[in-house]
């Protein structure tokens, strides 16, 4: 089975004995490989807890003496970068609020190049992925950063959701195609924001082939100093990562390949099919495009589209797809149809 990379350690370092403590006991359960802290803490208040700076790492060369493990911090500037390396830190991280800045994400790596120490960059708060990938491309055109991870740590999201960020799976997923070559780790932390769903969310990186998690986790997480709702004590880290189920990338059984390609062959045909008949449907649309033109008719018509939506609707439970599924293909299907019939009645 897959190995993947843990990395996990209070949000914040806040006092040497919070610090050690928490490593030692993430070291003992031979499951974590790299211990993170915050020692500077973006935060959105300032009133909230800052971070212990240049102290924290002080206890983090301690960490890392007594464990033998790798550490990693988060910087967000030249300073931050110089310090860190100052103490031996391996891995350092670029924070959500920092990722979208083009100016502290150069010159943190200009401090870094020809260092060795690896670079995570995290997802910026909105999920808008060319501010991700313009600072994947500052890290990684910069000479001398060889090797830098992505950490998906969820959006920022308007209105209710039951995640503190919600993870937006599938624009990870683009950027995953983009930068092949790159490790993804998962922070079930801040997506859920509480420790109830990390579980879930950790299984669903497992399932889609994550290389590995970060997991905030505290000696007593009640009383942390920051993000106290979603830190869990090393022994609950533990059994969490042991029901964890992690998958293979691939399988080398022939009984395997042979069950997976016949599907996916009926499933290219049905694909296929599919197009040919959604064509069909735009060629009609701009035939109605065309009448409309002819008479004058605005292209929306609200009771016809209810109506169409309506009939489908009436067969979701017969078909076993959802409401929100058929919502969605209808919506697509919808603002393609009306964007051809624009083009034919205001063809100039
Ligand atoms: C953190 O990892 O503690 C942190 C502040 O993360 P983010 O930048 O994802 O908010
Ligand atoms: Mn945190």
């Amino acid at each position: 089975m897959k190995r993947p990379i843990i990395i996990s350690g209070p949000c914040s370092a806040e006092t040497e004995e919070q610090t050690l403590i928490t490593c030692t006991k993430l070291a003992e359960t031979q499951k974590v490989d790299i211990l993170r802290a915050g020692i500077w803490k973006p935060r959105t208040s300032p009133e909230s807890f800052e971070g212990v700076g240049e102290l924290g790492l002080i206890w983090l060369e301690n960490a890392k003496r007594i464990t033998g493990l790798p550490v990693a911090v988060e910087v967000a500037n030249a300073e931050h970068a110089h310090k860190a390396l100052l103490h031996g830190v391996d891995y350092v991280w670029i924070g959500a609020r920092t990722t979208v800045n083009p100016f502290n994400v150069k010159e943190i790596a200009y401090v870094l190049k020809g260092t060795g120490v690896k670079v995570l960059i995290k997802n910026p708060i909105n999920p808008d992925l060319s501010l991700w990938i313009g600072a994947i491309e500052r890290i990684a055109h910069t000479r001398g950063i060889e090797n830098i991870w992505l950490v998906h740590r969820g959006f920022s999201a308007y209105g209710y959701s039951e995640y503190r960020n919600v993870p937006l799976w599938h624009l990870v997923f683009d950027i995953r195609c983009q930068f092949p070559g790159l490790k993804i780790i998962c922070d079930p932390s801040h997506i859920c924001g509480n420790r109830k769903n990390l579980l879930k969310v950790s299984q669903i990186a497992a399932d889609l082939n994550y290389d590995g998690l970060m997991i905030e986790s505290h000696i007593h997480p009640d009383t942390a100093w920051s993000d106290a709702n979603q830190q869990i004590t090393p022994a609950e880290l533990n059994t969490l990562l042991a029901s964890l189920k992690w998958r293979n990338a691939k399988s080398s059984s022939s009984i395997f390949s042979y069950s997976l390609n016949s599907i996916r062959s009926e499933i290219d045909q049905i694909d296929s099919d599919l197009f040919e008949l959604l064509s069909r449907r735009m060629k009609l649309a701009e035939e109605i495009g065309r009448i409309k033109l002819t008479g004058n008719v605005s292209i929306y018509q609200e009771q016809r589209w209810n109506s169409v939506v309506e009939r489908i609707i009436s067969r979701a439970k017969r078909l076993n797809i959802s409401e929100a599924f058929i919502h969605a293909v209808l919506d697509a299907i919808h603002s393609e149809s009306i964007s051809r019939q624009n083009e034919i009645m205001n063809r100039t």
